[in-house]
C-alpha cells in the first residue's frame, strides 16, 4: 500500500486539505494506494512557489541542466522495478509492459538531457554596424497533466523536456496512478533543485485549478475532451497549450497481404495493453478478398491470449484500468451487436473480480457505428469490409481524430496513397507499431496539437527572444 505525499515549493507532505483518494488493484479491487487531493488553493500556492523558483532555474548553465536530468535518469533507473510494479499495480498492464514504459522514459531523459544544450537559437544578417541574433528562452512556469496508461514513458518525455530547458514543472499525475506519479517525482527530486519540480495529486477538478492557473504553459496527454476543457480555461489566463489527446487509429488490411500475418499485426495493435494505448487499433477496414480469412485468423489469436493479472508474468491480457471504463467499452460493443455488427469472440461481461474484458473482434460492422467512430480504448477489434483500397482510405480519412494510421499492403503506390492522404501524425506501413527515434508529428483535429514528443518537444517549452543591438548615436563599438 502506497501512501502518495504531495511535493509544494520543494517541501513533501504539503496539503490534501481537501481529503484524500483511494486507488485500487483493478485486477482484484485491493487497496493500492491512497493520495492528497489538492484544492484549488493550494494549486494557487504551488504555481506562485513555482514563480518564485523561474529566474534561479532559467539562469542555470543549460549544460548544468542537462546533468541534473542525466541523474534524474539514473534515480529513475535505481527505481525502474519499484516503478513498473506501482504502475501494474495502480492501472493493470502486464510488468513487462510496464518496465518497458519505464525503461522507454529513462531513454527519452536522456535523449533530451543531451539535445537541449546543442538546440540554440541564430545568428542573423542584418546592418553590420549592428548585432542581430534570436535566443531561447525558458517559457516559465509550466503545468504538466498526464494519463495513466503509460504513466512514466508519457511523464518522463514532458518533464524531461520542459525541466532540461530551464521551465519550471508542476506535475499533476492521473487519479489512477498517483503512486507511480510520486515515485517518479521522488527520483527527480534527488536530481533538481529543491521547488523546481512539484508534484499536485487529484482528479478532474485539480487538473481543472491547475489549467486555469496563472502558468505559461499548459501540457495535456489525455482524452479529447479534457484537452479541449483545458485549452478553454488557458484560453482565459493566456497559456500555451498543448495537446497529445485520444484517437480513433485505423488499420487498413488491403488485398495483396497475407492474412494470417496481418491478423497478428490487428491482434498486436488492437490488444496490447489491453486496447488501452493512443495509437491502438481502433478499427480496421479489410478488402472483401481476404476479409474472411483474416477475421478468422484474428478470432483465433483473440481466443488464445492469456488473460491474467497484470503481475503473473504470463499474462498477456491484463484487466482495464477500472470497471467504470469496462462498462463503457462494453456498451460500444453491446450497441454495435444491436445494431447489426456481429461479435466472433468475446464481448461478455466475465464474472469474478477485477475489471477483465475479454479480447473481442466484432464484424460485419458498418463504418458509422459508434464503435468504429469513436475511441473504445479496450481490446475491441472491430471489423469493416470494403471493396477497394480506396473506399478503405476514404473510411479511414473520416473520423473526427487524426493520431495515427496502419496500412498493409504489398503495393508501393498504396503505401505512397496512403501517406499523402490519410489526415493523421503518423502513417505506418507494414508494422502497427515501431518507428525511428526522434520522430515527431502534429496530430490533426481531435487527437490535438502541438508536438507532444521528439526534439520538437523542447522547442514547444522554450520561447524564442529576436535581439537587434546597435552601437550609441547610430556608430560603431
Ligand atoms: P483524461 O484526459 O481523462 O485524464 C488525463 C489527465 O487529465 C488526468 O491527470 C486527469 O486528472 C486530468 N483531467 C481530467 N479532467 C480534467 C479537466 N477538466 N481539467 C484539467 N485536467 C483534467 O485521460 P485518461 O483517461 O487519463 O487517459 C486516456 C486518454 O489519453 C485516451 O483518450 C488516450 O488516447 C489519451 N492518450 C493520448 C496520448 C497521445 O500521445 N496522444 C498518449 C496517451 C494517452
Amino acid at each position: 500500500m502506497y501512501t502518495v505525499a504531495q511535493l509544494i515549493g520543494g517541501v513533501w507532505g504539503a496539503g490534501g486539505d481537501d481529503g484524500e483518494f483511494v486507488v485500487c488493484d483493478p485486477s482484484d479491487g485491493s487497496r493500492v494506494s491512497t493520495a492528497p487531493i489538492a484544492t484549488a488553493d493550494e494549486v494557487g500556492k504551488a504555481v506562485a512557489a513555482a514563480r518564485e523558483m523561474t529566474a534561479q532555474w532559467a539562469a542555470t548553465a543549460p549544460a548544468e541542466r542537462a546533468a541534473a536530468l542525466h541523474r534524474a535518469a539514473d534515480a529513475v533507473a535505481d527505481a525502474a522495478d519499484e516503478l513498473a510494479q506501482a504502475t501494474t499495480a495502480e492501472m493493470g498492464k502486464p510488468l513487462a509492459d510496464a518496465r518497458g514504459g519505464v525503461d522507454a522514459g529513462i531513454g527519452t531523459l536522456r535523449q533530451y538531457a543531451e539535445l537541449a544544450a546543442t538546440r540554440g537559437g541564430r545568428t542573423l544578417h542584418g546592418d553590420p554596424a549592428a548585432v542581430d541574433f534570436m535566443a531561447p528562452e525558458p517559457r516559465g512556469v509550466v503545468a504538466v497533466i498526464t494519463p495513466w496508461n503509460d504513466p512514466v514513458a508519457v511523464a518522463c518525455g514532458l518533464l524531461g523536456a520542459a525541466l532540461v530547458t530551464g521551465n519550471v514543472v508542476l506535475h499533476k499525475p492521473s487519479e489512477r496512478t498517483p503512486a507511480t506519479g510520486w515515485l517518479l517525482a521522488r527520483a527527480f527530486d534527488t536530481a533538481l533543485p529543491a521547488g523546481v519540480l512539484s508534484l499536485l495529486t487529484g482528479g478532474p477538478e485539480t487538473g481543472a485549478a491547475l489549467a486555469a492557473a496563472e502558468v505559461d504553459v499548459v501540457a495535456h496527454v489525455g482524452s479529447t475532451a479534457t484537452g479541449r476543457a483545458i485549452a478553454a480555461a488557458a484560453a482565459v489566463g493566456g497559456a500555451k497549450v498543448l495537446l497529445e489527446n485520444g484517437g480513433s487509429d485505423p488499420l487498413i488490411v488491403d488485398a495483396d497481404v497475407d492474412p494470417v500475418w496481418a491478423a497478428g499485426q490487428a491482434a498486436q495493435g488492437a490488444f496490447a495493453n489491453a486496447g488501452q494505448i493512443c495509437v491502438a487499433v481502433e478499427r480496421i477496414y479489410a478488402h472483401r478478398d481476404i476479409a474472411e480469412d483474416f477475421v478468422d485468423a484474428l478470432v483465433e489469436r483473440a481466443a488464445a491470449l492469456r488473460v491474467g493479472p497484470g503481475r503473473d508474468p504470463d499474462t498477456e491480457l491484463g484487466p482495464l484500468v477500472d470497471r467504470r471504463h469496462r462498462d463503457q467499452v462494453h456498451g460500444q460493443v453491446t450497441a454495435a451487436a444491436a445494431d447489426g455488427a456481429r461479435i466472433r469472440v468475446g464481448g461478455t461481461l466475465p464474472e469474478g473480480p477485477g475489471a477483465f474484458y475479454p479480447a473481442t473482434v466484432v464484424d460485419n460492422c458498418r463504418h458509422d457505428l459508434t464503435l468504429v467512430r469513436e475511441e473504445t480504448f479496450g481490446p475491441v477489434a472491430p471489423v469493416v469490409v470494403v471493396d477497394s483500397f480506396s473506399e478503405a482510405l476514404r473510411c479511414a480519412a473520416d473520423s473526427p481524430y487524426g493520431l495515427a494510421a496502419t496500412v498493409l499492403t504489398g503495393s508501393m503506390s498504396h503505401a505512397q496513397r496512403a501517406w499523402r492522404e490519410l489526415p493523421v501524425g503518423t502513417v505506418k506501413v507494414n508494422a502497427v507499431f515501431g518507428g525511428a527515434p526522434a520522430g515527431a508529428a502534429h496530430p490533426r483535429r481531435g487527437s490535438g496539437q502541438g508536438f507532444g514528443y521528439g526534439p520538437e518537444l523542447l522547442d514547444e517549452f522554450t520561447a524564442m527572444k529576436a535581439v537587434h543591438i546597435e552601437a550609441p548615436g547610430g556608430g560603431h563599438w
